[in-house]
């Protein structure tokens, strides 16, 4: 079977890994994105720029999305010279950033009245799963488009699961992100707890890591923390995106998330102290001003 031709917009953290997984899997690709010069490393690659998202779309017969937040997907499908000017009937619409999953139900719907479908398909796994071919894939939508887009995650992730209808794989990416951000805040208050404590942290972070406190969380982040390394994977304004979701996705189902609506509240105050394009662990900041206290490997 002849391998379809895949367009790829938004080369942000994620999108710029996963579009080099697509080259490097062997697909003909397009790709796009509103700062034209973030194209030019794909277009170096072999990936063919295009000048539009839709003129990706009348390219490409799989469409991948991975831009910031809700109002942006809007814009780039729906918006002027979106991908619906340029859908192709037949074409696949595959959404992999993280936004409401009420939005994402009406977006699939003006898919369909162009005679194509829509997967949600956010992921997990941070700019190294992005880079590496190691995401987790969490999909919405119709179970035959689903395996028509397998093939296609597969270049891109590992742990690809069809979660349930259209909007399901947002809802389950909001459930992923109450997990994150649980273990980042646990992350934050262990290391400083062991650096009031006078133990010397980066043992004390080797000791727990391996056991029943170990995490993604704690492996990939908290050594970033004792370097006192804040480059993004996932920015706290990213997060913080997400976490509105989250709250705002409770509240419709009414259920209460204490824990998340505080740690919600914690990165508020890094947003206001300017250090919103900083990595989601810069959380322990926030802590750290509460003790007067930094810590120090
Ligand atoms: P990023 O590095 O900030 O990149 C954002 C991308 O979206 C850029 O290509 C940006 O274009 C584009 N964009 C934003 N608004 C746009 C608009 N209105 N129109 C067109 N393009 C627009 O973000 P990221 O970390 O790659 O995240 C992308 C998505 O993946 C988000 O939904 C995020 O929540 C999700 N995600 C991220 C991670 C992670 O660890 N980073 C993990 C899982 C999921 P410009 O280059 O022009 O700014």
């Amino acid at each position: 079977m002849t391998q379809p031709t895949v367009g790829y917009i938004g080369l942000g953290i994620m999108g710029r890994g996963m579009a080099h997984n697509l080259l490097k899997a062997g697909y003909t690709l397009n790709v796009w994105n509103r700062t034209a010069s973030r194209m030019d490393e794909l277009a170096s690659a072999g990936a063919t720029p295009r000048t539009s998202p839709a003129d990706v779309a009348a390219h490409s017969d799989i469409i991948i999305i991975c831009v910031s937040d809700t109002p942006d997907v809007v814009a780039v499908i729906a918006g002027v010279d979106g991908v619906l000017q340029g859908l192709r009937a037949g074409a696949l619409v595959i959404d992999m950033s993280t936004i409401s999953p009420q939005t994402t139900v009406e977006l699939a719907s003006q898919v369909r009245a162009k005679g194509a479908s829509m997967l949600d398909a956010p992921v997990s796994g941070g700019s190294e799963g992005a880079a590496k071919g190691t995401l987790s894939i969490m999909v919405g939508g119709d179970e035959a488009d689903f395996n028509r887009a397998l093939p296609v995650f597969q270049a891109m992730g590992k742990n690809i699961v069809l979660v349930g209808a259209q909007g399901a794989g947002q809802t389950v990416k909001l459930v992923n992100q109450i997990l994150v951000v649980g273990n980042a805040l646990a992350m934050s208050e262990a290391l400083l707890f062991a650096q009031a404590g006078g133990v010397d942290v980066t043992k004390a972070l080797a000791a727990v890591s391996g056991g029943a406190a170990g995490s993604w969380m704690l492996s990939n982040r908290g050594p970033q923390i004792l370097n006192r390394d804040w480059r993004p994977g996932f920015t706290i304004d990213l997060q913080q995106k997400d976490l509105r979701l989250v709250l705002a996705a409770a509240d419709d189902v009414g259920v209460p998330l204490p824990g998340t609506a505080l740690i919600f509240q914690l990165y508020r105050t890094l947003q206001q102290a300017g250090l919103g394009h900083e990595g989601n662990h810069a959380l322990v900041k926030a802590l750290e001003q509460l003790a007067r206290l930094e810590i120090n490997a």
